[in-house]
């Protein structure tokens, strides 16, 4: 089985007791889990890839006004699976798309898309280190 990081975003805390339900359910085992606020300069590690677009400062704005929670998953073909149970990034078209998706149940608006997770193997190996890592900067 595959493992990937999973990060419920600042504007679906209140909802984390439901999105943890649709996790269970759809076969994943929560192997570790940690509540944990980005700084600015965490966030810029995180999401080192995007600095300079033209969302960044939005981004960096809300990942580090309260809390997120890190979770690594696992399961067979967790990687893509939990990008299905997200739906699209954009939490309009997640509507339009896949309205059964937690952004399109959770999130509001482009940034605002209450759920993160990981694109490939190496991106989660990334992830999981900056969350859970021996050297873990969160
Ligand atoms: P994530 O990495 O969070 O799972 P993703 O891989 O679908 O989402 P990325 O392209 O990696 O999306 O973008 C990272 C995050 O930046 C998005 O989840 C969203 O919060 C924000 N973002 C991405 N594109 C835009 C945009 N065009 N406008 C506003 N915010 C955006």
């Amino acid at each position: 089985s595959e493992k990937t990081f999973a990060m419920i975003k600042p504007d679906a805390y209140l909802n984390i007791g439901k999105i943890i339900s649709m996790i269970f359910q759809a076969g994943f085992k929560i192997n570790k889990m940690k509540m944990s606020r980005f700084t600015e300069d965490t966030a810029g590690i995180f999401y080192g890839e995007h600095k300079g677009k033209h969302f960044y400062p939005t981004l960096v704005d809300f990942v580090t006004s309260d809390v997120c929670v890190g979770l690594e998953l696992v399961r067979e073909n967790a990687i893509l699976a939990w990008r299905e149970l997200l739906g699209p990034t954009n939490t309009q078209r997640a509507k339009e798309e896949a309205p059964e998706s937690i952004r399109a149940q959770f999130g509001s608006d482009g940034t605002r898309n209450a759920c993160h997770g990981s694109d490939s193997p190496a991106s989660a190996e990334r992830e999981l280190g900056i969350f859970f890592g021996s050297d873990s900067v969160m």
